[in-house]
């Protein structure tokens, strides 16, 4: 088989927009991606973590370095569809725009690593590295996918990764660390006019939200690149009628981490705010539903500058390289890491296209996109020499 033509390209988005992967059924995108790499001779092995949620992973290349290619296979729920002017899951060509659920994040990215795999292959390109595509479940949530890669071993003998996550128009090479924690509070319901007969589950938890906006103000490092770390807390519920005492009462907190300030301190702060606020008659228990690492790496690197080279030559345009708020799967992939390690962001569509109605991608932008990844691939691995 030779190369694709740029109508198999954006047919293969087409396909991959079809497969309604809302953070489940990565499994679908998995059988696609495994035919489809098959039909090329590149072979591809599914890795269950379900029955419905899988990673792919697969290998171009005899020795040398690894350079690590990485994309997601879920999509964030298209929400209100009545807003939508398009079926987001049948992908729609306007004006050069692709639109649909995952043309931006990530399904064009994911597209585009797949099938330069297929074009250097093809082509015979690749004469020094292997390029290792690592498909990931769950990024949009709690990063099972790249949490299973990292424990697996896929990133130990990894030189370098980039994650084709919506990034054209800059060059990301470290992001804050992202964390959800909830806590909820037992009470036993009891008459409003006789509370000496239960315990108000509202109660403890106001102390606790309080008590840990107050002590957050002593989080006062600041990372060069991430700014501080961010606390928020997001949901508070409690009670369902006005003359009972509620039983149960739950909060919700969003937090953003960086090196200095990270997910471990932010734990043990929670476990220390919850002893100070127990009572012998509260019930709290804490639950870290989320919790992935911030990225901090310097930049300072050939990856760097080899995206700027290419980002010139095939979008034309003279890209900086960055931090950004947002997390990505680095944060489970690379924790073994150090500053210096390679990692760069860098996929078609614009971030502000991720989990929009309407997301949409450029078409002749994701067809660059897969030119720039075919040259640039082999030949960053061939500058390791
Ligand atoms: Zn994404």
């Amino acid at each position: 088989m030779g190369k694709l033509t740029d109508t198999e390209i954006v047919n293969i988005l087409s396909d991959l927009v079809r497969i309604k992967s809302v953070n489940d059924n990565e499994i679908e995108v998995c059988h696609y991606l495994q035919d489809l790499l098959a039909a090329h001779n590149i072979p591809a092995q599914i890795i269950k973590l379900s029955e419905t949620r899988a990673n792919l992973v697969a290998e171009i290349g005899e020795h040398g370095p690894v350079l690590a290619i990485s994309g997601h296979m879920d999509v964030v729920s298209e929400g209100d569809i009545s807003k939508w002017h398009y079926d987001p899951f049948v992908m729609t060509e306007v004006d050069g725009k692709l639109y649909g659920r995952g043309t931006a994040d990530m399904k064009s990215g994911l597209a585009a690593l797949v099938i330069s795999m297929i074009q250097i292959q093809a082509a015979g390109t690749l004469n020094y590295g292997k390029i290792r595509l690592l498909a990931t479940a769950g990024e949009e949530i709690v990063g099972e996918g790249a949490k299973a890669f990292h424990q697996q071993g896929y990133m130990d003998d990894v030189s370098a990764l980039i994650i084709a996550e919506p990034s054209e128009d800059r060059i990301i090479y470290a992001h804050k660390g992202s964390m959800d924690i909830r806590v909820t509070s037992k009470g036993k319901a009891a008459h409003s006019s006789m509370p000496h007969l239960g315990f108000n589950a509202i109660k403890p938890l106001i102390k606790f939200v309080y008590t840990v906006d107050e002590g957050f103000k002593d989080f006062t490092q600041t990372n060069s690149l991430l700014g501080p770390p961010i606390l928020n807390a997001t949901i508070f519920k409690g009670g369902n009628q006005v003359n009972s005492l509620p039983e149960h009462a739950e909060t919700e907190f969003n937090i953003r981490t960086i090196p200095e300030h990270d997910n471990n301190q932010f734990i043990s702060y929670f476990k220390r705010i919850l002893q100070q606020v127990e009572s012998t008659e509260s019930q709290l228990v804490m639950d870290t539903y989320m919790s992935r690492p911030p990225v901090f790496t310097t930049g300072d690197n050939s990856l760097v500058q080899i995206a700027q080279t290419f980002a010139m030559k095939y979008l034309n345009t003279k890209l900086e390289a960055q931090a950004s708020p947002g997390v990505t799967d680095a944060a489970d992939l690379l924790v073994d890491k150090d500053e210096q390690f390679p990692f760069i962001m860098f996929g078609p569509g614009n971030v502000s296209q991720a989990h929009q109605v309407d997301e949409h991608v450029d078409k002749a932008i994701y067809l660059s996109f897969v030119k720039l990844f075919s040259e640039m691939f082999p030949t960053y691995l061939q500058n390791l020499k």
